[in-house]
């Protein structure tokens, strides 16, 4: 065996291993193997933002962590990586860095704008993924936005659109005035801002009714007004009509249960469209629609003088003339919850406008039925999609008024407007560069193209089938549904929905058998972590000081999976420390086995056979946490086993017999042999990088410990008694050392003499380790006796004492 060396560069070798990896392809799935079980990750395609976290880290470590461990257990490992480029994270980034919004160029013109924008990200991402020495097989790499891609989510579209599953509707929606586009339920933050409501007069034929509402910019577009049945104030007033201040239209008063008597004045405005109440009151009553604000969130000529003002502005200057004229009764803050554009923070607008959708209400049974069925790491997190999935109102609004996404694939007749979709040998395509030029029904050749694209969700929900080779892969099947999908608290009602959606409409089918989620990065003070709060820490900080199997045992051990869990630079170090304490250890077998000879044959001894059996503990319980994505408990069952059993206990004891011969040395050698192989590879998920260097040199020169098999434990070795009697003798040992220290004597230093009393029991342990303690502690007499003794005991064990001689 070759002997470690003293000096070690851990980031020199992580970076060594990460390239000769890639050169060896074991990362490599294997498409025609037919042999071995899949095991597929669903590793989200990350928008590349250019700024990998340490949010990042976290996850991907944990991804990569499972993929190592299902790798060493045998299975075909598809672990790809796609970018999710599209979108408006991009397009906003670059009319910012530009200094343009999208339509001051053309729409081709802004996309290779995008394009670019987005490679120099990927660059850097993808360079700090190989850096955090994720098992990847690159050879998957994909973008969203190469043409290729783009024809899977068109020809998705059009399947989807066959099965009834896609519409183009009129329907109210989210609207961002500032993006100039539909955004999804799922798109729309919430947040508290201070608001005011006023309390307005309507003139009714009694007199007045006084509505409280925190919009009257909405007054143009009141339809109605609602009073709730039951309430005596105002029941008398249903069927009558109500005239509207400022726009003056005569509007019907009408019973809705909906309204909450004691909210306000206890009657409320209906109006196309303030917010989610109107819409269902619109609906309910069948209300005509009045369009108020145009896309950019200007008024429109329905709202008279103030026409033309943005909406923020029209409600200031019409609130400033309803005070003069005396409209505004009462005036109170108002603690509002509103909606904000995920991208842009601006408050979104409830608009009707004519878009794509797919249906995904009908589908929710069907969600909540399959999020029981599969598994959740951890499992409390199963019902934060079902919450989300039973709350959700709306159809999913697909099309988007923006240009760096994937086209609808769709052109209309210009002179009878029927659909006319891209056929399957058409895609990709956009059809606001591509025309066609076929006859339609009504006989016109003449087409207008589609001029929406996608939200950028639809591009990445299809991805569990995309990693499988669907639709170009007639055996995609064999990769599908992935094994996992691996994604943040925060996007469950994102990606874990659309991917859910998606595939059972598509293929009847869930996306995931799996779903491995994490918590955020908090900063070290336990709050979000920010660059304004000052507790931020960069990755290329970390990874530069580090590298990365210390910060990757951060991230394993660093909270449970799913909990958010802070950063802490005690954790990155504590892993540093541990790693230099198993490279030293490792050495120092290495040095005791240079000689080591695997035929030679030799009884175990007490304390051999008692580590071996606490190894086969530690092998099962490291298994069950990591079959459990219990990264937590893995990591710490494995590194208190090799920092304490191993290092401090069994290696001091077993130490003369490594330096001496004969049996006594073939014995140790074979444990030393044995559990330091499998004490790697319980680490190596973790801290792959290390534990290849030592494996290579040490056990296999030729073969990763990465594809080689995960230890098994093994019930024949596993020995209680053994376990007793060892941990009586390590007692011992320990608390004679300890003494030592305090008498000021060198650990190396013999003493004269020991004497221990023990009852009957005890003693005929301690007789079985009577060598290892005398070895270990260079004992010159040592003398077992059965009593009790006014000496000094060991701890754990108040019924032995010892005295002792120097
Ligand atoms: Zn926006
Ligand atoms: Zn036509």
């Amino acid at each position: 065996m070759k002997v470690l060396p003293k000096k070690i560069d851990f980031l020199e070798v992580e970076e060594k291993w990460q390239k000769q990896w890639e050169e060896e392809a074991i990362h490599r799935y294997d498409w025609g193997d037919t042999s071995r079980p899949v095991y597929s990750v669903d590793t989200p395609p990350p928008y590349p933002s250019g700024d990998f976290h340490m949010g990042n880290v976290l996850n991907w470590t944990y991804f990569d962590m499972r993929a190592r461990y299902k790798r060493m257990r045998g299975y075909n490992v598809l672990f790809p990586q796609g970018w999710d480029c599209h979108g408006l994270p991009t397009e906003v980034a670059v009319e910012k860095a530009k200094k343009i919004r999208k339509s001051d160029v053309p729409p081709d013109v802004f996309r290779r704008m995008c394009e670019e924008w987005i490679e120099q990200y990927i660059a850097k991402m993808k360079t700090a993924v190989q850096r955090l020495g994720c098992s990847i097989d690159w050879t998957t790499e994909y973008r969203t936005m190469q043409p290729e891609y783009l024809r899977k989510i068109q020809l998705s579209f059009l399947k989807l659109y066959e099965k009834d599953m896609i519409y183009k509707g009129e329907h109210p929606i989210n609207w961002c005035p500032r993006c100039e586009t539909a955004i999804a339920d799922a798109e729309v933050e919430h947040d508290h801002r201070q608001g005011k409501i006023y309390t307005i007069p309507f003139q009714v034929p009694s007199g007045e009714l006084l509505i409280a509402t925190t919009r009257p910019v909405y007054l143009p577009a009141c339809v109605a007004l609602g009073v709730h049945p039951a309430d005596k104030r105002y029941s008398k007033l249903i069927g009558r009509k109500a005239r509207v201040p400022v726009s003056g239209q005569m509007v019907p008063i009408i019973g809705n249960d909906e309204v909450d008597p004691t909210f306000g004045t206890g009657a409320m405005m209906i109006c196309t469209f303030g917010d989610k109440a109107d819409v269902v009151a619109v609906a309910r009553f069948n209300l005509p629609v009045v369009n108020l604000i145009d896309g950019k969130g200007v008024l429109l000529p329905v709202a008279g003088k103030y026409a033309g003002m943005r909406i923020q502005d029209g409600q200031k200057a019409m609130v400033k003339d309803m005070r003069e004229a005396g409209l505004i009764r009462e005036e109170r803050n108002l603690d509002q919850e509103v909606g904000l554009c995920w991208r842009c923070d601006t408050p979104i607008e409830v608009v009707n406008a004519r878009q794509w959708f797919m249906r995904t209400i009908s589908l929710t049974e069907k969600v909540v039925e399959t999020a029981r069925r599969i598994t959740w790491y951890p499992d409390w997190m199963r019902q934060r999609l079902i919450d989300w999935a039973t709350g959700l109102d709306w159809d999913w609004v697909l099309s988007r008024q923006r240009v760096f996404a994937t086209p609808v694939p769709a052109w209309y007749c210009k002179k009878c407007g029927k659909i006319r979709l891209a056929r399957l040998e058409e895609l990709p395509v956009d059809p606001k560069v591509t025309a066609i030029h076929d006859a339609c029904e009504c006989g016109s050749t003449e087409y207008v193209p589609d001029m929406d694209v996608m939200d950028t969700w639809f591009d990445s929900s299809l991805t569990c089938a995309i990693h499988a080779g669907w639709p170009d892969n007639p055996d995609w099947m064999r990769q599908f549904p992935a094994s996992v999908h691996p994604s943040g608290q925060d996007i469950i009602r994102t990606w874990a929905y659309y991917l859910m959606v998606r595939h059972l409409a598509l293929f009847d089918e869930t996306p995931y058998d799996s779903v491995l989620i994490n918590g955020m990065v908090l900063g070290a003070d336990g709050r979000k972590m920010s660059k304004s709060l000052g507790n931020f820490v960069s990755t290329p900080e970390v990874f530069g000081k580090y590298g990365c199997d210390a910060p990757r045992q951060w991230a394993a051990a660093g909270g449970g999976t799913g909990t958010d869990i802070p950063f802490r630079w005690e954790d990155v170090e504590y892993g540093w420390r541990f790693m230099r304490k198993l490279w030293n250890a490792c050495r120092f077998a290495s040095m005791r086995l240079e000689d080591y000879d695997p035929a030679a044959d030799a009884e175990p001894r007490l304390l051999d056979r008692w580590i071996t059996s606490k190894l086969q503990t530690t092998i099962m319980k490291a298994t069950e946490a990591m079959e459990n994505c219990d990264f937590m408990n893995a990591t710490e069952t494995t590194r208190n086993f090799i920092w304490h059993t191993f290092c401090d206990d069994y290696l001091e004891a077993a130490k003369t017999r490594l330096y001496g011969d004969g049996d006594d040395k073939v014995a140790a050698q074979h444990t030393l042999y044995d559990t330091v192989a499998s004490m790697l590879k319980l680490m190596a998920p973790i801290t792959p990088h290390l534990t290849e260097e030592i494996w290579r040199t040490m056990y296999d020169p030729d073969t990763s410990i990465n594809v080689s098999p995960w230890p098994q434990h093994d019930e024949t070795r596993m020995d209680a008694e053994a376990e007793k009697t060892g941990d009586t003798v390590i007692a011992v040992i320990s608390e004679i050392r300890r003494e030592k220290n305090r008498a000021g004597v060198s650990l190396n230093a013999p003493l004269s003499r020991v004497e221990v009393y023990a009852p009957a029991e005890q003693l005929s342990r301690l007789k079985q380790g009577e060598r290892d303690i005398m070895d270990t502690l260079k004992i010159e007499e040592f003398i077992l006796r059965e009593g009790q003794s006014g000496g000094l005991k060991v701890e754990g064990y108040p019924d032995i004492g010892f005295t002792l001689t120097v």
